[in-house]
């Protein structure tokens, strides 16, 4: 069990998302609704309970008209507010008040605005010739009812979730949403506030990685740390199997006291994989039991954050039925070179500045794994791929941003 990791044996990073989203099963769904449906993803198409806009609407406070009774003066026979329709059709050579929002008479087919006409008493004075139509929104020009407002497997963000509402969406089917149990190993670990005997460290992962899920849809559940001891390891994981998705952090190393991987075998893990040609991250591992997804991922803070974003954060958007689950890479501008490594993936924590329409990236110094806090100047992980020489200063690179929007 514990071979060292030769570069030989390692899985591609792209190899690697392959196999874990290959392992997930999509979720069931549940009835949700609307008001509770924020972030989660849909299970099935939402379709326009009603045309949208309901009925022909003004676009403009005005005068409602008929586009061939312009230019004119035209008596005003009624008001039309929103939600207060006219009592009446609008015959020939009338004109009526409209607010923005309000029902178009029948029979007028334009709105004239306010700012291009004169009143005068009960008359109002057009002195040019409306287009038919203007101003005037049709019914069911935003979408007519029946149609596709979001399709299956998209996340609701708040501009769906405001279309599906003004289109009388109420019930909703969402993927249920994944419990996610995270376990740290360590027994050097202490929690921020408590007191650092010799060789003790503060545990960082537990919170970073439950923030990093946050805004995935997944329901965290932190279990804490445990030492490295075998029965310690086997109670916590065992309780973090319960979910649908364990992530441990630390002891998937080679070192005597790296127990998770050995734990998760007794406990009925099968992995899938265990070590990616990346830097850093490389000794993660992956396996499964009976549909639970188990990530081990590396101790050190930044392989954690590596990790996380690159294979965790997927199979958390995969289980919820997400049509794109892959990691949203943007494209940006490498301001220094960067050497290639020949056969690891290397993702280099940078500032991103936005310059233009350009994004530029200056990876930052200090690039070890164990460099969190240098990492906290970094707005986004560089992708320098695999490769020979160097990605000259200029090049277009793929980057992650660091800002926590990559869990959605
Ligand atoms: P490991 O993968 O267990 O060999 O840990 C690698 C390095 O990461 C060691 O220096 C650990 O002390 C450190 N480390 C492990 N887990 C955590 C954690 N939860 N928070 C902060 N540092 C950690
Ligand atoms: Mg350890």
């Amino acid at each position: 069990m514990c071979s060292v990791l030769a570069v030989a044996e390692l899985l591609t990073v792209e190899d690697a998302l392959a196999r874990v989203l290959a392992a997930v099963r999509p979720l069931e769904s549940e009835a949700v609704t609307l008001s509770a449906a924020s972030g989660r993803v849909l299970s099935e198409d939402a379709r326009a309970a009603v045309d949208l806009p309901r009925f022909a609407s003004s676009a403009m406070d005005g005068f409602a008209v008929r586009a061939a009774d312009t230019p004119g003066t035209l008596p005003v026979v009624g008001q039309v507010a929103a939600g207060r329709p006219a009592e009446r059709a609008l015959a020939a050579g009338e004109a009526m008040t409209i607010s923005t929002g309000g029902v178009v008479p029948e029979g007028a087919d334009a709105v004239v605005p306010i700012e291009l006409v004169t009143q005068e008493g009960d008359t109002v004075a057009i002195a040019q010739a409306a287009p038919h139509g203007a101003n005037v929104r049709p019914r069911g020009g935003d979408v007519v009812a029946g149609d596709v407002v979001v399709p299956a497997g998209t996340p609701l963000t708040p501009s769906r979730l405001a279309a599906l509402a003004s289109t009388g969406i109420t019930a909703l089917l969402c993927s249920r949403r994944p419990k996610v149990s995270i376990v740290s190993t360590g027994t050097e670990l202490r929690q921020p506030g408590e007191p650092l005997r010799e060789g003790e460290i503060y545990e960082s992962n537990g919170l970073m990685l439950a923030a990093l899920l946050a805004g995935s849809g997944a329901d965290v559940r932190p279990l804490g740390h445990v030492e490295d001891d075998p029965a310690a390891h086997e109670a916590a994981l065992a309780r973090g199997l319960e979910c649908d998705v364990l992530v441990t952090s630390g002891g998937v190393s080679v070192g005597p006291h790296d127990l998770v991987r050995e734990t998760l075998t007794r406990l009925g893990v099968e992995e899938t994989f265990w070590g990616v040609a990346m830097r850093p991250g490389k000794p993660l591992s992956f396996g499964t039991r009976e549909g639970v997804l188990v990530f081990g991922l590396p101790g050190n803070p930044v392989s954690s954050l590596v990790g996380a974003l690159l294979f965790l954060l997927p199979a958390i958007r995969a289980l919820q039925g997400r049509r794109h689950p892959e990691p949203g890479f943007g494209v940006g501008t490498l301001a220094a070179p960067a050497a290639r490594r020949a056969s690891r993936d290397d993702f280099q924590r940078a500032a991103l500045e936005r310059v233009g329409d350009d994004v530029v990236l200056t990876p930052l110094a200090g690039q070890e794994s164990h460099m969190i806090a240098r990492a906290a100047a970094a707005d986004a992980l560089v992708h320098v791929p695999r490769g020979d020489g160097e990605l000259s200063a200029g090049s277009r690179v793929r980057y992650l941003p660091l800002d926590g929007s990559a869990g959605a």
